[in-house]
């Protein structure tokens, strides 16, 4: 017997079928694919709404009480023996376009993998559990993701009129495909949950460049955006010299370098994304730049002293610095990592913290319960393209993971 394992325990844990898993996660992502683009399981497509159908087909055989809410989560519910709050795993399936087949569909299917072992085994939990397939993740409709925002009660009808990925609003999108956006908002968690834990792939390089293992989310980033304004003098390229110009683009040149120095010395990341040069013609001297600036990272404070040091290097340029959208980092539950932590190691899986560069449901689940997030390796680094590729061995790693936390925490908390 493995240590700190009960027998029962280590029986769930050998019972788990990787190969079924991955023949599910293979037919789901069939669901949508096109040959030569990808997955196109855009939220709520047909091809999205088939996929979520088929997750409430796999639910309800494993015995799950399961539907599809008014904003299209689909949740599964195993009761527990005790009244308790509710543990839920689970993820996404909607894609972007031209997507993969690991992205989300991942947690989905390995949650319902968790299921399936405790059912084989006819194990009851003492705490329900909750399986979660959230609604438009993927930032192809307003307010994603849209679906855990809505269930921890943090959308508003208002929110639904920003653009989705056909280019007509996310309320007409909804409407053509049956849904109520007034309903949609009103979508609710269907009970209190105590402990939220999502299985994803990394969609980075961290875990690959470290030869494998599994990484535990330590936060998900903040994000800041700037816009960074410079005002020389636009005129004629050919007839202005040198030395009269006052070139807005030169003026910005260094502030666009600092930004890498900046974020580089800070520990973060930050990117210069767009750039727009007025009038932009190729014999005008520019008049005028525009600058949309981002940073990202897991700790208010360096992004501060990052936000201060763009703001002296755009103004010792003589630009205009000013903040735009804003978003707070979402740290990881520091008791929930321990519990992954300590699985990982029974386990013998290689694990390292990481913070997560990347937006997920869990962090809208982080405004109503303590949550956790598990990274598997993601194949050079490429997501959110149809050659994304995570080795089954790694999948099924990810899963036992997931499955054993989920057994720790049902007897812990
Ligand atoms: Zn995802």
């Amino acid at each position: 017997m493995v240590e700190g394992w009960t027998s029962g325990e280590e029986a769930i844990l050998a019972a788990f079928d990787g190969e079924q898993m991955m023949a599910d996660l293979e037919a789901l992502g069939e669901i949508g694919w096109v040959a030569g683009t990808g997955l196109q399981r855009m939220a709520y497509s047909p091809a999205d709404l088939a996929g979520r159908r088929w997750v409430l087909a796999q639910m309800q055989a494993l015995g799950m009480e399961a539907g599809i809410d008014a904003a299209g989560n689909v949740v599964g519910v195993l009761p527990g023996s005790e009244p308790l709050p509710a543990l839920a795993l689970g993820s996404h399936t909607d894609s972007v376009p031209g997507g993969g087949k690991y992205d989300g569909a991942l947690g989905v299917v390995g949650a319902l993998a968790c299921v399936r072992t405790l059912r084989e085994l006819a194990v009851v939990l003492r705490h329900p559990l909750l399986v979660i397939d959230f609604a438009a993740e993927e930032a192809t409709t307003a307010a994603s993701p849209l679906g855990s925002l809505a269930f921890v009660g943090a959308l508003t009808v208002a929110d639904l009129e920003g653009p989705a990925w056909k280019g007509e609003s996310t309320r007409a999108l909804l409407a053509e495909s049956g849904f109520d956006a007034a309903a949609v908002a009103a979508s609710r968690l269907p009970q209190p949950v105590g402990a939220f834990v999502e299985l994803h792939i990394e969609q980075g390089e961290q875990l690959t460049g470290a030869g494998g293992g599994v990484g535990l989310v330590t936060g998900i980033v903040g994000i800041r955006r700037y816009f960074v304004r410079f005002v020389g003098q636009a005129n004629h390229a050919g007839t202005t010299s040198m030395a009269r110009r006052r070139d807005a683009l030169v003026m910005a040149a260094p502030f666009i370098t600092a930004v890498r120095e900046i974020a580089v010395a800070q520990g973060i990341v930050g990117t210069v994304g767009r750039v727009d040069v007025q009038p932009g013609a190729p014999n005008v001297v520019p008049g005028c730049v525009l600058l949309d600036v981002e940073i990202r990272g897991l700790d208010e404070l360096l992004l501060d002293a990052a936000e201060e040091a763009l703001r002296l290097a755009a103004e010792a340029q003589g630009g205009a610095f000013t903040s735009g959208h804003c978003k707070a980092p979402v740290p990881a539950d520091p008791a929930l990592l321990a519990v992954v932590e300590r699985v990982c190691r029974r386990l013998g899986v290689r694990h390292q913290p990481m913070a997560s560069g990347a937006g997920h449901d869990a962090m809208n689940m982080a405004r109503v319960c303590p949550y956790a997030m598990i990274f598997v390796p993601s194949e050079a680094g490429i997501s959110h393209a149809p050659a994304e590729y995570t080795a089954p061995a790694e999948c099924m790693d990810g899963v036992r993971v997931l499955l054993a936390t989920l057994l720790e925490l049902d007897r812990r908390i």
